[in-house]
């Protein structure tokens, strides 16, 4: 009679091919270190301040930035204003060297363009129209309208939800080229004051490529923006001076900028 343990040493366990079939067929989850739960305790110490407490998963934190970048996409809103190009702008008196800058800085991105002047001069269709040229080498250009991008960062500040709201800072402040349209009529409370300054500082410091237009007197723009907005080792300032571009039969710009 054979002893069980010589039995045991005959006996050929799969552990081939055919059974690492099988386990692909079992579902599995997408994500080995938090079994798809989205939140991990780290490996600390009892002792540690850390001990026992859940953090979110890297799985999880590459879905919100995901998100991020979704929500930041439909703030851009680049797709509505198509007919925004450098052939759609009707170059007139006054607008000729501010036309020419903006499509030398569309065809090789550096520094910042400031381009301020009355209402409807042009502005932001060329503004727009950098972004658009820019956008076909690279998709990360971002077009905001100051108020509508403090009133989104006020909206989707959650101090419980850190992460996501960094990213979301993060990604609007870091983007290729950034375009502020209509600086100077935000809402002025002291928090929406700070993140367009803590924005703006980021992007100095970076030298990232930036478009700033205004419509507003330099008084009526943070100080702290402005000195950096007036700083001609960084910025091309731009002054235009046509009569109201809406107002010279462009019903399409005039519908456009309705939106
Ligand atoms: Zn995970």
């Amino acid at each position: 009679m054979k002893r069980i343990g010589d039995v045991l040493t005959t006996i050929s366990i799969p552990i081939g091919p055919a059974s690492r079939t099988a386990a692909r067929a079992d579902p599995r989850p997408a994500c080995a270190r938090c079994q798809d739960a989205g939140w991990v305790r780290l490996e600390v110490p009892v002792n540690h301040p850390n001990f026992g407490k859940l953090f979110p998963c890297d799985c999880k934190i590459q879905e919100q930035r995901e998100r991020a970048r979704d929500s930041l996409k439909r703030l851009s809103n680049l797709e509505a204003f198509q007919q925004h190009s450098f052939d759609d702008f009707d170059v007139v008196e006054g607008t000729e060297d501010a036309y020419d800058e903006v499509l030398a800085f569309a065809n090789e991105p550096s520094g910042w363009l400031y381009l301020h002047g009355g209402c409807g001069v042009g502005k932001t269709h060329l503004a727009v129209a950098a972004g658009l040229h820019i956008r076909r080498t690279n998709q990360n250009v971002l077009f905001a309208v100051v108020p509508d991008l403090l009133d989104h960062l006020r909206a989707t500040f959650d101090p419980g939800r850190g992460v996501a709201y960094d990213d979301r800072f993060n990604a609007i402040r870091s983007a290729f080229l950034l375009i502020l349209d209509d600086l100077g009529t935000e809402n002025t409370t002291p928090w929406a004051r700070e993140k367009l300054y803590q924005l703006i500082n980021h992007r100095y410091n970076e030298r990232l490529p930036t478009i700033i237009t205004s419509n507003q007197e330099h008084k009526l723009i943070d100080e702290r923006i402005l000195s950096r907005l007036l700083d001609t080792h960084l910025t091309r300032d731009i002054k235009l001076d046509a009569l109201d571009y809406r107002r010279r039969g462009r019903a399409d710009y005039f519908r456009a900028s309705r939106r």
